[in-house]
């Protein structure tokens, strides 16, 4: 299968309270591939929150190693994480974390603000604009979170991780705050995403249904694997 594009050995993570250690990450062995869609599944405070933000360099272990591309990414620095983070990886929350009376076009616009590499004006917007026709948005591009639905403000959310043309995309929980009818609707697209345009995606939740729309799973539970499924659909 050749070098995944994600691999965690011994992945460990503590919280300092007080002054003990509480671990949350007791020793996270984990390979992702490129191209999967896979689902990081367990009940809640089980620490799938805790190893995506570090999988998304918003967090920093304490013990094991992260490779990324075979690369050992555990010790970068803070501004060595920030750039890969802008440049590799695409980040999509439960509750969407979109800018409020800012339209749809801008709020997918705005990581392209921090991107080391930009293009002209234009193109940037016409970059967007494609990414919101192509979660269906088309129609919307001028509206305010305000006057859109939960899925659509999920699929703008969705065209906002995708703007830096990420490798991988995580998704923390993306339909715990939708109706079972507009989370069908997302993840369907995360499918399509998944299947047609090649990109990586980790799904984070606790929902069975919504696991079985990947072609593969973890299961994480007090700080451990407990198990998975790792056939390819
Ligand atoms: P999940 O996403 O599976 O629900 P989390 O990763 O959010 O689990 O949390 C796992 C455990 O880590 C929980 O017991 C939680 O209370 C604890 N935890 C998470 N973040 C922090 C933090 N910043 N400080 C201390 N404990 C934390
Ligand atoms: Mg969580």
């Amino acid at each position: 299968m050749g070098t995944p594009l994600i691999e965690l050995r011994g992945l460990q993570k503590a919280y300092r309270l007080g002054d003990v250690d509480v671990p949350v990450l007791k020793g996270i062995d984990m390979e992702i591939h490129e191209g999967t869609l896979l689902a990081l599944m367990g009940p809640s405070g089980g620490g799938k929150s805790t190893l995506m933000n570090i999988l998304g360099f918003l967090d920093v272990p304490t013990g094991g190693q992260y490779l990324l591309d075979g690369r050992d990414v555990t010790t970068l620095s803070a501004n060595a994480r920030a750039d890969l983070r802008n440049e590799r990886i695409g980040f999509v929350f439960q509750n969407f974390n979109l800018l409020a009376r800012t339209s749809a076009l801008k709020n997918v616009l705005m990581p392209l603000e921090y991107a080391k590499r930009r293009q002209s004006a234009r193109e940037e917007r016409a970059w967007a604009e494609s990414l919101l026709r192509r979660v269906g948005l088309g129609e919307r591009m001028d509206y305010q979170p305000s006057q859109m639905s939960g899925g659509q403000q999920q699929r703008v959310a969705i065209a906002r991780a995708l703007v830096n043309r990420p490798k991988i995309l995580f998704a923390d929980e993306p339909t715990g705050n939708l109706d079972s009818k507009t989370s069908e609707e997302v993840l369907r697209m995360f499918q399509e995403l998944n299947e047609q345009e090649g990109i990586t995606i980790v799904l984070v939740t606790h929902s069975a249904e919504v696991g079985a729309f990947a072609k593969e799973a973890y299961h994480i539970k007090d700080g451990l694997i407990v198990g998975g499924t790792y056939t390819e659909k």
